[in-house]
């Protein structure tokens, strides 16, 4: 029980940790970068939280990307009114399926609340009790069927709704395990290459036995034609983060497919109660953010935007590999996050030098960095350029030149 006293004294702490917040001595920020990255370090500067220079990627860890201009504006307006969230979902919806060609689109709050809603469209459907009882699913169709080698840490989105996970090898293996209970096939596109069944293979035995496919492309933008490539393809349900390569708010996502699918997957959730997705909440300035994301991201010179992160590319690969014993390499993932990226790899005779030590220099030095996770036993360093702002490639350079060069 809480008494009156108690309730005054927790609330006399909590205030006092508030001070303590404010009190420019309580906190030193490591740094601050005034300016860059859409000047955006007041807050962060305030709260006593490092904020660096992103050569990563779009990690959740890292905060994802940054908002487009044109989407914090278009959220900043969105949070100014009050609107039905049906019916932003229903017009947000159209135009993003009219602008990638799919039937019908729903907004969530990420890629994996996007696996969650479309299992439980497959699962539960638009059926009144079964919404309200998963994960309970005994009675309902409640397997998906995966290919081995795509088990992956966001499975456990499709597990949240009570589905089982059914695996299969090989295509025929895929034809065999359906039967009455299967709700669903499905496709993790990174995972194109590793088992000897392909995207198109697993979209065809879809439509072959009529069984609803989803595939998971959250983070295989660009190309930008990948936003319609799969519905294309044939897939019923395809899903994308909408906090990567979109630039849209951080907690958003992309549904987009078959419109009996998509009605399901919102009853299924959020603004509705008692439903798997509810803890999945969209709002409406994520909404009209992930929509404006998507147009911006149609529309934007993706040609332009390439070369650019070549030119990043080579500029902080001339800056180290002048180095001895220090070379560098151009790569491209192969599907997920398939933008320009820079290896920089040295010889530990020449160059005394840890992954670990230079990943911390980077870190703790004025501004921080923070690069791409890579292996930690090996001397190389993987850089992202595609989330830097401005000259931000320029100081990733000279301070990755200089580690390198005073370790030599
Ligand atoms: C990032 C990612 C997710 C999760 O996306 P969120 O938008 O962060 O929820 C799911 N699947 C894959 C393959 C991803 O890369």
């Amino acid at each position: 029980m809480t008494t009156k006293d108690e309730g005054s004294v927790s609330r006399r702490r909590f205030l006092q940790g508030v001070g303590a917040l404010s009190a420019p001595t309580a906190f030193t920020p490591l740094q601050s970068r005034d300016g860059r990255s859409g000047g955006a370090s007041g807050i962060y500067e305030q709260l006593g939280v490092r904020t660096f220079i992103n050569a990563a990627g779009t990690y959740t860890m890292f905060s994802g990307s940054l908002l487009h201009p044109e989407v914090r504006k278009a959220m900043d307006e969105a949070s100014r009114a009050y609107v039905s969230i049906e019916e932003l979902q229903q017009i947000c919806g159209d135009r993003i399926a009219a602008a990638t060609g799919a039937e019908a689109a729903l907004i969530t709050s990420g890629c994996a609340a996007a696996l969650m809603l479309a299992t439980a469209a497959c699962v539960a459907g638009e059926d009144e009790d079964a919404i309200r009882r998963v994960p309970d699913t005994s009675g309902l169709r409640n397997e998906v069927i995966f290919v081995k080698e795509h088990r992956f840490g966001y499975d456990h989105a499709i597990r949240n709704v009570g589905a089982k996970i059914v695996e299969a090898e090989t295509g025929a293996e895929i034809r065999e395990a359906i039967g009455e209970r299967t709700a669903m096939l499905f496709f993790l596109n990174f995972a194109n290459d590793r088992g000897p069944v392909s995207r198109e293979e697993v979209a065809a035995i879809g439509k072959e036995k009529d069984i609803p496919t989803l595939i998971d492309a959250a983070a295989d933008l660009p190309p930008v034609s990948n936003l319609s490539a799969y519905i294309e393809m044939g897939y019923d349900l395809v899903a994308f983060s909408g906090g990567k390569a979109l630039r849209g708010p951080q907690c958003s996502g992309l549904l987009m497919g078959r419109k009996d699918l998509i009605r399901a997957a919102y009853r299924n959730g959020p603004p509705f109660g008692n439903t798997i997705g509810r803890i999945a909440k969209v709002g409406k300035e994520e909404i009209v953010g992930l929509t404006r994301a998507v147009e911006v991201y149609l529309a934007k010179d993706h040609a332009a935007e390439w070369d650019r992160w070549e030119s990043h590319v080579s500029h902080i690969g001339a800056a180290v590999s002048s180095i001895e014993g220090v070379r560098s390499e151009r790569f491209v993932p192969e599907i997920a996050n398939q933008v320009p990226h820079l290896a920089i790899e040295w010889d530990s005779r020449v160059v005394d030098l840890t992954r670990d030590a230079f990943v911390r220099e980077l870190r703790e030095g004025e501004p921080s960095i923070e690069v791409r996770p890579s292996d930690p036993a090996e001397p190389r360093l993987e850089i992202g350029v595609w989330m830097m702002d401005g000259d931000e490639y320029r100081i990733v350079a000279s301070r990755c030149a200089d580690i390198l060069r005073a370790s030599a």
